[in-house]
């Protein structure tokens, strides 16, 4: 028997992606580290003996925790 019906196949969905949020996040925020340090400062903090720049995401990745002075 010969089933002589297929079905249309269905049309891919139309490519709608939202529009980009908008949201700003303030986490690419140059911070400083020490060499020894866990914590990570304001570059203006007198608590920076030497001077590693990093964005304030990546110090917070790899561990660092905010100055109690300086605040961050
Ligand atoms: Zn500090």
């Amino acid at each position: 028997m010969d089933v002589g019906w297929k079905a249309a196949p269905a049309p891919a969905a139309a490519g709608e992606t939202p529009a980009a949020t908008g949201t700003p996040e303030p986490l690419e925020t140059t911070v400083y580290v020490t060499r020894t340090g866990k914590r990570f400062h304001r570059g203006n903090c007198g608590y920076l003996k030497s001077k590693i720049s990093l964005s304030r995401a990546n110090a917070l990745l790899n561990g660092y925790t905010p100055c109690k002075i300086c605040n961050p």
